[in-house]
């Protein structure tokens, strides 16, 4: 096996695409989880004939600038007009919103759904029930690359198809096609990071436990208690003795440790695509400045989208009818409410740690890494102002502070 093989992409920037592995001419490359749980390219040495594709395919290995947009950027945020999406919805629905206009077109759409082991995992789909399995963010790496193949098969068809996920995933497709197609549509999720899905999968395991009940869904962001926000609104749907029932934890390490960016992919620390020019069409977000912006309480939601390229635009022309609230926005407006459109997330102290300790303990013990590390002490303050004072008293503070 050559040196240069993709085993030589290390653990700092090897995103686990697995584009390296879908497009080996041999398939001799399988993704394997590594000791913390992400998936890494494995190669069957008898197997392999050094032919180099993996390393031609990598979007780490290449360092190309070709896959990103250079065009002129705009950004705008939104909120969609269908109540039901939006209530569904992380942000301000503007996935479903995508979603719907593509069904609705005779397209197809990739995303993330849980399936029934509750692993986060993409599905190519062209039925509206699927869609409404992909609402929601689930903050854990899903596996997109199984999709690769059916999405170049539809290509070859000439079918529309919308793929929404993560920059790299987005990156690692576009380089297994080889080349570019006007029907793919690409939606990048302002992403800050993933955790493992071993860690993912152990949380799960801990709920059921602790719940007696089969998990069905753990939503991150549910808004119906206390609407949009940030903090803490885990909702785990699960089903015991034949009832479902729910279980809204107040403290959620798992949540916490994300949000906190301490359980995140080591080469989520150095991505390469958190940068102003993107490699998605669109890309789209939590607007965490409209409070700011507009001193009015958004208590459903509404997203921040950035568009990358001619295609971003001109599907925006198409559904900018949709919306119930749209208002244009200054880069700087856009970056300043998220720095994501511009850097990855700092690697924290504590990150050294963490996946050993959980590897260790498991996840009972998480609460105390996720709460009591020296860097986030202040954090966890603002978790619990959080928790504690709904969002109208938080808001009404922000104002007279103003
Ligand atoms: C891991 C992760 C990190 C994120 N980090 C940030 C951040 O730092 N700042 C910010 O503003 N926004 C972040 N987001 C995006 C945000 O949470 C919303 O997903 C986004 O604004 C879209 O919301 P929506 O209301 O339009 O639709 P929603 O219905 O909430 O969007 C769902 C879409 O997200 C996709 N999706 C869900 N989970 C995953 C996953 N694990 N991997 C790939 N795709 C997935 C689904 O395929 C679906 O297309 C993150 C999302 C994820 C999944």
């Amino acid at each position: 096996m050559k040196k240069d093989s993709i085993l030589s992409i290390n653990k700092m920037h090897c995103t686990g695409c697995g584009a390296c592995a879908k497009k080996c001419p041999k398939k001799c490359i399988s993704m394997k989880p590594d000791k913390e749980g992400f998936l890494v390219p494995s190669i069957d040495a008898d197997q392999c004939i050094n032919c180099g594709i993996c390393m031609q395919t990598c979007p780490v290995a290449l360092q190309e600038d070709k896959l990103f947009y250079f065009d002129k950027r705009e950004y705008f945020c939104s909120i969609i007009g269908d109540k039901e999406i939006l209530i569904k919805s992380s942000s301000g629905g503007m996935f479903g919103l995508l979603a719907d206009h593509f069904i609705k077109n005779g397209g197809y759409v990739c995303g993330c759904v849980y399936n029934e082991k509750v692993e986060a995992t993409h599905i190519l789909t062209n039925k509206k029930e699927d869609i409404a399995r992909m609402y929601g963010s689930k903050y854990v790496q899903s596996r997109a690359y199984e999709c690769f193949e059916p999405i170049k098969t539809l290509m070859r068809e000439g079918s529309k198809v919308l793929f929404v996920g993560t920059a790299c995933q987005i990156a690692g497709l576009r380089n297994y096609l080889g080349k570019e197609y006007q029907e793919l549509f690409c939606v990048e999720i302002l992403c800050h990071g993933v955790p493992s899905p071993k860690l993912f999968s152990d949380y799960v395991e801990y709920l059921e436990k602790k719940l007696g009940g089969k998990i069905l869904d753990v939503q991150f962001r549910n808004k119906e208690k206390r609407g949009w926000g940030s903090e803490h609104r885990t909702c785990v749907i699960y089903e015991k003795k034949g009832k479902i029932k729910t279980y809204r934890p107040v403290l959620p390490a798992y949540f916490s440790a994300f949000f906190y960016g301490m359980n995140l992919r080591e080469s989520c620390y150095n991505c390469r695509f958190a940068r102003l020019e993107r490699v998605a069409d669109l890309t789209i977000g939590d607007f965490w400045g409209a409070w700011a912006k507009y001193q009015k309480r958004f208590e459903e939601g509404i997203s921040v989208v950035g568009i990358n390229s001619p295609k971003g635009r001109d599907i925006l022309n198409s559904i900018k009818d949709k919306f119930a609230f749209y208002d244009l926005l200054t880069e700087a407006e856009a970056i300043k409410s998220n720095d994501n459109f511009e850097h990855p997330v700092k690697r924290p102290l504590e990150r050294s740690s963490f996946y050993e300790y959980t590897t260790k303990k498991g996840y009972k013990g998480l609460w105390k890494k996720a709460y009591f590390t020296h860097t986030y002490r202040k954090k966890t303050l603002a978790s619990i102002y959080g928790v504690l004072v709904p969002a109208k008293i938080r808001f009404a503070l922000h104002r007279k502070k103003k």
